[in-house]
C-alpha cells in the first residue's frame, strides 16, 4: 500500500460526515439549506462557495469514495470503479462511446488536466445568440483567476512527453501553430495515469480540493446514493428522494432550501425528466453536446510510450481559427494519454491485424481532434432521454456535416503525423488501412464512407441539456443558473452550456459555476464568499 499521505483517509479519521455504502446507512429523513446532486466539477466549486458562505450544505454521489491508496495505475480497476457504465457509456446506437466519471469528484478525478478559459469567441456567440450578455470575457475573469488560484492551474513547465513532441514537431514542419496546455497540478510526477485516479494526489481535482475543504468545514456527503428524482409542487422543489446506488435498502427524502443539480450533463437533465419538471419549451435534455473526437494512429521508428508522462501538454487551435465559429465545422487538436485497454478497445480491426497493432503499442503514436459542435444549424447536439428502467440514454445524429467534419480532422492530422516521420499512419475507421504514405492516405480518406460506426468517434467532454438562455424560449436555467419554472433549483454543472465549449470544459465550468454559487449564497443570505 501507498505510504504517501492519503488526505481522503485522513479526513474520515478525523470524522466527515460521511455516510453511504461501506460508511453506513444513509437516514430516511435530512435536513440542509442547500442540497447538491453530484460531486464533479459543478458540485465541488458549489460546495466550496456555498459552505464558505455559512450555509449547510449536502452532497449526494451515486459512485463510491474512492482515494489516492486505492489508484494503483490500473485500467482493469480503474474504469470500473471511477467511471460511467464502466468507461464503456455509449449513444443509443452505439455510435459514440461516451467517458464520464462516476465517483467522488466526478469525472474531475480521472480526467486529464488540460485547463482552458471559455473561448471568447464562444462567449461572443453565447451572447449574441442565447441572450447572456453578463457572460462576457471581461466579467468572467475574476471567477476565473479564481478558480486558477484555487486549483493550482497554471504552465506545465517539463519537457513534454513524447506523443506531445511528435505533436509539435509535425505540425511546425506544416506551418501549424501549437501552443502549451495550463494544467491544474501541484507537486506533479509526470506519471501520466491521470485517467485512473491520481495516486499522489497531484492533480487538484474535486476529490483532493473544494470537497474536503467543504467536508472539513461541516458539510455532509451521501456517497453510493443515487438522486432519483424531485418532488415538485407550485413551482418550487419540496424535496429530493434519493436511493442506494445498489438498488438494495430504503429511500431517503432530503430536504433544503434550495436544490442544486450537478449530476454531469445527462445525468442533470434524467434528473429533471424523471422528475417530470416543467418545460414548456421543450428544451429539457435537448443540444447536448459531445465535442466529437476522432482519432488517428501512427507507428514509429522510435518509442512514443503515449502512457508516460503529463498526458496533454500541447495543442493546436489552427483548424478552428481557419473558417468562421458557425461556419463548417471546426476542430481542436491534442495528443492524448494513451493506454493499452482503451486503445485496444478504441481502434479498429480484429483478429491478427489487431494483435499486430498492439504489438506496435510502444511505438505508436495517437493525435485526436475535438469537433465544436453546436454553432451550426446542422450540429444541433443530441438529446436524453429515460429508459424503460428511468436511467438515461443520449440520442446523438452524426450528421453529414459533423461527419464532413471528422473527414477533414483525419487528414489534418495524418498529415501531421507524416511531416512528423511516421512510418505508417492509420486513422481509425472501420473500412481504413494503414497507409505509408501521405498521398496514399489523402486519396484513401477522402474515398472513405463518413458514416457512424464506421468512423470510430468517442467523447470525454459531455456539455448541455440544461442549456443557460437569457429566454425561457431558448433554455432550460436563466443566466443565474436558476431553473426558469422552479425557483429553488439551480443547475451548476456542464450541462449548463448552451452549446459546446470549443475548449476542454473543466475551468468552463469551474469559472462559470464560481460566478452562479457566488450569487446563489449571497440570495440565500450567506455570507460573501470566493474561491481563493
Ligand atoms: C477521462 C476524461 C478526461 C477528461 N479530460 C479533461 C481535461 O483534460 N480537461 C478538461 O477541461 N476536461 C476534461 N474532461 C471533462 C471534465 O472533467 C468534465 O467536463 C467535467 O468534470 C464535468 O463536470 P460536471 O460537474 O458537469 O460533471 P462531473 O464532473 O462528471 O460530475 C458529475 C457527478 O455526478 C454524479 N451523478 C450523476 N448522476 C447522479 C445521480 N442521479 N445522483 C447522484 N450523483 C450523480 C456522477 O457520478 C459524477 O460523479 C475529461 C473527462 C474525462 C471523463
Amino acid at each position: 500500500m501507498s505510504r504517501l499521505p492519503d488526505p481522503i483517509r485522513e479526513g474520515l479519521a478525523r470524522g466527515w460526515r460521511v455516510a453511504g455504502g461501506p460508511h453506513g446507512a444513509v437516514p430516511d429523513r435530512l435536513a440542509c439549506d442547500v442540497a447538491i446532486v453530484g460531486s464533479g466539477a459543478g458540485a465541488g466549486i458549489s460546495a466550496e462557495i456555498l459552505t464558505r458562505a455559512g450555509l449547510k450544505v449536502l452532497l449526494v454521489e451515486e459512485g463510491p469514495l474512492k482515494t489516492s491508496s486505492d489508484f494503483r495505475q490500473l485500467e482493469s480497476e480503474a474504469y470500473p470503479s471511477l467511471y460511467q457504465e464502466s468507461a464503456a457509456r455509449k449513444t443509443s446506437d452505439k455510435a459514440i462511446t461516451i467517458l464520464q466519471g462516476r465517483c467522488v469528484g466526478g469525472s474531475t478525478t480521472v480526467n486529464w488536466t488540460s485547463s482552458f478559459r471559455t473561448p471568447a469567441a464562444t462567449l461572443d456567440h453565447w451572447q449574441r445568440h442565447f441572450g447572456l450578455q453578463r457572460f462576457g470575457n471581461d466579467e468572467l475573469a475574476p471567477f476565473f483567476e479564481q478558480a486558477e488560484r484555487r486549483l493550482s492551474i497554471g504552465p506545465w513547465l517539463l519537457p513534454p512527453n513524447e506523443n506531445n513532441a511528435l505533436l509539435r514537431r509535425g505540425a511546425a514542419r506544416l506551418g501549424i501553430a501549437t501552443a502549451a496546455i495550463q494544467r491544474n497540478v501541484k507537486g506533479c510526477w509526470n506519471l501520466g495515469s491521470c485517467g485512473l485516479g491520481c495516486p499522489t494526489n497531484a492533480k487538484q481535482s474535486m476529490l483532493v480540493t473544494t470537497i474536503p475543504w467543504a467536508l472539513d468545514h461541516g458539510a455532509h456527503l451521501l456517497v453510493e446514493t443515487r438522486a432519483e428524482r424531485l418532488e415538485l409542487a407550485n413551482g418550487r422543489v419540496t424535496a429530493l428522494v434519493c436511493v442506494p446506488a445498489s438498488g438494495e435498502g430504503p429511500a431517503t427524502r432530503i430536504t433544503a432550501r434550495h436544490y442544486v443539480l450537478a449530476a454531469g450533463a445527462i445525468n442533470s437533465p434524467a434528473v429533471l425528466l424523471r422528475s417530470q419538471a416543467p418545460d414548456p419549451h421543450g428544451r429539457l435534455g435537448q443540444r447536448t453536446f459531445l465535442h466529437p473526437v476522432v482519432l488517428s494512429a501512427a507507428h514509429f521508428d522510435g518509442k512514443v510510450e503515449g502512457w508516460r508522462g503529463a498526458p496533454q501538454t500541447l495543442y493546436s487551435d489552427h483548424f478552428l481559427e481557419t473558417q468562421p465559429i458557425d461556419g463548417p465545422i471546426g476542430y481542436k487538436l491534442e495528443a492524448p494519454p494513451v493506454h493499452p485497454v482503451i486503445f485496444a478497445t478504441t481502434v479498429t480491426g480484429y483478429g491478427r491485424e489487431h494483435a499486430d497493432l498492439m504489438r506496435q503499442f510502444p511505438n505508436t503514436h495517437v493525435l485526436i481532434a475535438l469537433l465544436r459542435d453546436g454553432f451550426h444549424e446542422q450540429s444541433p447536439g443530441g438529446s436524453v432521454r429515460l429508459r424503460g428502467d428511468g436511467s438515461p440514454q443520449l440520442d446523438y445524429p452524426l450528421t453529414d456535416f459533423v461527419m464532413e467534419g471528422a473527414r477533414r480532422a483525419l487528414l489534418s492530422m495524418m498529415e501531421i503525423q507524416f511531416a512528423a516521420g511516421a512510418r505508417r499512419v492509420l486513422p481509425v475507421h472501420e473500412l481504413a488501412r494503414p497507409y505509408l504514405d501521405w498521398n496514399e492516405a489523402r486519396r484513401a480518406v477522402a474515398a472513405l464512407p463518413m458514416k457512424p460506426l464506421l468512423a470510430k468517434i468517442v467523447s470525454a467532454h459531455v456539455m448541455g441539456g440544461c442549456g443557460l438562455a437569457g429566454d425561457p424560449a431558448l433554455g432550460v436555467v436563466r443566466p443565474d443558473g436558476v431553473h426558469w419554472q422552479l425557483q429553488n433549483l439551480s443547475v451548476h454543472d456542464g450541462s449548463l452550456f448552451p452549446t459546446s465549449v470549443g475548449a476542454n470544459p473543466q475551468l468552463s465550468i469551474y469559472g462559470i459555476v464560481n460566478r452562479l454559487a457566488q450569487d446563489l449564497a449571497r440570495r440565500m443570505g450567506g455570507r460573501d464568499a470566493i474561491l481563493a
